[in-house]
């Protein structure tokens, strides 16, 4: 089945380029000028990825984005922007968005990251229980319980989480995590690594009176997840 994207651009010398070369890659386009029109398309498609362009006429982007994420878990959002600030880049981040691009971008770029991002998760054996503390994972069935309440994860949330779990108590480099959680060719910045950690962080600490473990940041190398 071809992947489902959802391109929101009103630049149409932009959006044109993009939808030939998505469509080039045997992708499943469907294009949005504005907020509106995006909001409906999000609607019936319910996308595998959306193309988010945070400079719309009619409609602030990034509360477009946080409202995509809280409807579609599983949706990838990529957010195209303008802004090189680091700031804008985190707000954008924080409202959901798995990744950022900035413009001007190289198409070649953009189709890798697409790409990266549409890639399926690896299959995991079928009863992988792993527990630490009171955080158990069933990797097979791709779910996660702190205190025996579900967490809600997101895909590459749950990867790194995966991830750390299988090696507590060690450093694991951000090149490996950048490797083995999002993808070998990745070659955007790794802000978004960060961002999941926080997040993951947020998710773990929500049980404040549970024993799970938590996750160290090692500066200039990645993170080690310590046993509570
Ligand atoms: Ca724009």
């Amino acid at each position: 089945m071809l992947a489902r994207i959802l391109l929101v651009e009103d630049d149409p010398t932009i959006s044109r380029s993009l939808e030939q070369a998505l469509t080039a890659e045997g992708y499943d386009i469907t294009l949005a000028i504005d907020g509106t029109s995006a909001r409906s398309a999000f609607r019936t498609l319910v996308p595998d990825l959306v193309l988010l362009d945070l400079g719309l006429p009619d409609a602030d982007g990034v509360e477009l984005c946080r409202e995509f994420r809280a409807a579609a878990p599983a949706t990838s959002i990529v957010v195209l922007t303008a802004r090189q600030e680091e700031a804008d880049i985190v707000v954008g981040l924080d409202a959901g968005a798995d990744d950022y691009i900035t413009k001007p971008f190289r198409l070649a770029e953009l189709l890798a990251r697409v790409r990266a991002h549409l890639r399926r998760p690896e299959a995991t054996e079928p009863d992988e229980r792993v527990t630490a503390a009171e955080l158990e994972i069933d990797a097979g069935a791709r779910r996660a319980w702190v205190a025996g309440e579900e967490l809600a994860l997101r895909p590459r949330e749950f990867d790194l989480l995966v991830l750390l779990v299988s090696d507590a108590g060690r450093a694991v480099s951000r090149e490996r995590i950048m490797d083995e959680v999002w993808d070998e060719n990745w070659y955007g910045s790794t802000k978004t690594l960060d961002v999941h950690v926080s997040a993951l962080r947020r998710k773990l600490a929500e049980h404040p009176r549970a024993r799970v473990p938590t996750i160290t940041a090692l500066p200039r190398y990645g993170y080690r997840l310590d046993l509570p």
